[in-house]
């Protein structure tokens, strides 16, 4: 039966919605950290893929005390391959902040979720709705792409102005008397029905698509051209000596901040790398070029890498380069650590059995 008032595209939606949902494990529940935990998860990851790390950190960390109460290492280490570590930095920084300033129970309005750490509109929306039936539309790229489309909206949704145009029609269109429902059913029309490659053919809001209609549909989101990727040079060097691996944690407001890697060098040359530092020149007759790892493509990065293994003779003497210090090769396996490097070490087996210790 139609709802008053609903607008007959949140209707068709609906409908379509209740044939088609997935069955996803934090679509069973109103619990709010289980909600952003999948959210956060979820952010720039397929469904497919953040499945099992939903699994493993809702095992791991039932509640938000416990993930608040977790290690950091541990947590990056359940994170391991999902990418975009800031993400689980956020997510530890944010459950803190829960225990300790509100008891361990989560904003239940959008203007407070907004204020967390590392949640945005779209999180913020989504656990508004979902879990405390507020209605607050999502509004991420799913959303831009069906919108632009079914309305024919021009608006590059690249450009500042964008999120607030898009917000103000999803708040018009999101039913009062069930948003948590629109909200799902708006995310997996875009994810299974107007993807980028869209079904149009079957689609059930087809007679009413304006980029159906005007022949757009391939031009609809209009995005303007993203900024080029920034391409980086990584030399590795795994220096080694009586059982030990050289390593440093990253700290700066970089990719990869808080995760353990190698000795590393960021130039453009080898050369250049090698002959910045003298105790590095120093050692590479002991150098072993290794299986590179090949080009690891970020969002907006592309790192370009190679590796070396230095095994140094136990009586060989250096200072430690600053940041930089001495583990037992076994304890390397332990850390979080880039994907690159895990497929580095997949990639070498003389490495992989230094490692293993
Ligand atoms: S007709 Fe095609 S473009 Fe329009 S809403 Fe449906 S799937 Fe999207």
């Amino acid at each position: 039966m139609k709802k008053a008032n609903q607008h007959p595209f949140a209707e068709t939606l609906i409908t379509w919605y209740k044939d088609h949902a997935r069955d996803l494990p934090w679509r069973r529940t109103q619990d709010p950290y289980i909600i952003w935990l999948s959210e956060i998860i979820l952010q720039q990851t397929r469904i497919a893929q953040g499945l099992p790390y939903f699994y493993k950190l809702t095992e791991a960390f039932p509640t938000v005390f416990d993930l608040a109460a977790a290690d950091e290492t541990t947590l990056f280490r359940l994170w391991q391959g999902l990418g975009y570590y800031s993400r689980a930095r956020n997510l530890h920084k944010t459950a803190k902040y829960i225990v300790e300033s509100h008891q361990g129970k989560f904003p239940n309005t959008y203007t407070d979720l907004i204020k967390l750490p590392g949640v945005g509109p779209y999180t913020a929306a989504a656990i508004a709705s979902f879990a405390f039936g507020e209605a607050s539309p999502v509004v991420d790229g799913n959303v831009y792409r069906i919108l632009a489309r079914y309305f024919g909206i021009e608006t590059d949704i690249l450009h500042a102005s964008a999120r607030k145009e898009f917000t103000a029609l999803a708040q018009e269109l999101i039913p009062a008397s069930d948003p948590a429902r629109f909200n799902q059913a708006i995310m997996e029309f875009g994810s299974l029905q107007c993807s980028p490659s869209p079904s149009c053919e079957n689609c059930p809001l087809r007679t009413s698509c304006v980029a159906l209609r005007d022949n757009r549909v391939n031009q609809l989101p209009v995005k303007s051209k993203a900024k080029p990727q920034r391409i980086r040079h990584f030399h590795y060097f795994i220096i080694e000596q009586a059982g030990r691996v050289l390593v440093h944690q990253r700290q700066k407001k970089d990719i990869w901040q808080g995760l353990w890697e190698f000795f590393c060098v960021e130039s453009e040359s080898l050369d250049d790398a090698i002959n910045f530092y003298p105790f590095l020149s120093a050692m590479m007759p002991y150098a072993m070029s290794m299986r590179s790892p090949g080009i690891h493509v970020l969002s907006h990065q592309k790192i370009v890498s190679d590796a070396f293994l230095i095994q140094l003779p136990s009586e060989y003497a250096f200072s430690l380069p600053e940041d930089y210090q001495w583990i037992l090769s076994s304890e390397f396996e332990a850390l979080g650590k880039p994907v690159l490097l895990l497929n580095l070490i997949t990639d070498n087996i003389a490495l992989k059995e230094i490692l293993e210790g």
